[in-house]
């Protein structure tokens, strides 16, 4: 249920927000996307903003109704050197990757694959599903330290909740205030789902994190900045507790974790970090090599688009003589 990552991720010198920044908050939109016929929210990566500590993607896909004549339908690809979180609201999707993992996801229920060096996945609804679907797919980039290393799967059909004032906070992956979630983690990094009724509710931060929030539906308030679907609230560092006030019962996903200190090269489905990697990638699931292993699908293969930089001719100034 995600889609690639279709421009070139040039790394940022510097990353500056889309509108003033306000109270500490950046407001920044996000893209609409195409992924399989679906439009979703793309709020990572953005030009102004493309990680939130490890995280490196975040499509919001839904609310849609699927049926006889409109499916979520993504068939075999790859990835590489992240970890694909996905987390649904509503609805069902089957994951099906070249571990051999076949597995349904709900609401409430974790999806959590680790990439390493190589493997592939199909998404697609179950076709026996009839109604709303909407869900979140984010990438975790993973670290230097386990980037070459094997692929894993896990599901999780419980994750531990921490009640607030006015709503509740399940913890995804990684720790909140003192409730943390069982899901492998390579780098300091926490995902948070909050349903949240009417009324202000606390969430307790980590003041080394840098935060993020995305409104999947209803709005939130921090202080004189609202937030609804469609953006990435950016929140920045050195936050020990956050307000959150709903008007209206509200779902939205937290993001955080410790600065991503090495630098990331994105293009299509791969992490890596120079273009060298990301081209013998691209190359190797054209070539089907078996480095992404097989899936084992009804679904057609998805071809990779060859990278920006193979394509696109070199400004004079930098060709050889
Ligand atoms: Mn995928």
């Amino acid at each position: 249920m995600t889609g690639p990552v279709t421009e070139s991720d040039i790394p940022a010198e510097r990353q500056s927000p889309d509108v003033p920044s306000s109270g500490g908050i950046d407001l920044i939109s996000s893209h609409v996307a195409d992924v399989a016929g679906l439009s979703v929210r793309r709020a990572l990566p953005r030009r102004s903003r493309r990680t939130v500590g490890a995280w490196c993607f975040l499509d919001h896909m839904g609310p849609v109704e699927v049926g006889h004549d409109q499916a979520v339908s993504i068939g075999p690809h790859p990835h590489m050197g992240l970890q694909t979180v996905t987390w649904l609201t509503a609805g069902e999707i089957l994951h099906r990757d070249s571990l051999g993992s076949e597995q349904l996801i709900r609401p409430g229920q974790l999806n959590l694959m680790t990439a390493g060096a190589g493997v592939s996945h199909a998404e697609a609804t179950t076709g026996s599903y009839r109604g709303e679907v909407q869900g979140v797919q984010l990438w975790v980039a993973q670290p230097e330290s386990t980037r070459h290393g094997s692929p894993a799967f896990e599901h999780h059909g419980v994750l531990p909740r921490h009640e607030l004032a006015h709503g509740v906070a399940t913890v995804l992956v990684g720790t909140f205030g003192d409730i943390a979630s069982p899901a492998r983690r390579d780098t300091d990094h926490v995902g948070v789902d909050l349903d949240l009724g009417v009324g202000v509710s606390l969430l307790p931060l980590a003041p080394d994190f840098e935060y993020g929030l995305v409104v999947l539906e209803g709005a939130v308030r921090i202080g004189p900045v609202g937030i609804e679907p469609g953006n990435l609230a950016y929140l920045g560092v050195g936050r020990h507790e956050l307000a959150l006030t709903a008007a209206s019962p509200t779902r939205a996903i937290l993001i955080g974790g410790l600065p991503f200190p090495e630098p990331l090269l994105m293009w299509w489905n791969f992490v890596g970090r120079t273009r060298e990697e990301i081209t013998a990638a691209y190359q190797q699931w054209q070539a089907q090599d078996d480095c992404f292993g097989v899936v084992d699908s009804p679904l057609p293969r998805i071809p990779a688009s060859p990278p920006a930089w193979l394509t696109t001719p070199l400004p004079p100034s930098a060709r050889r003589q």
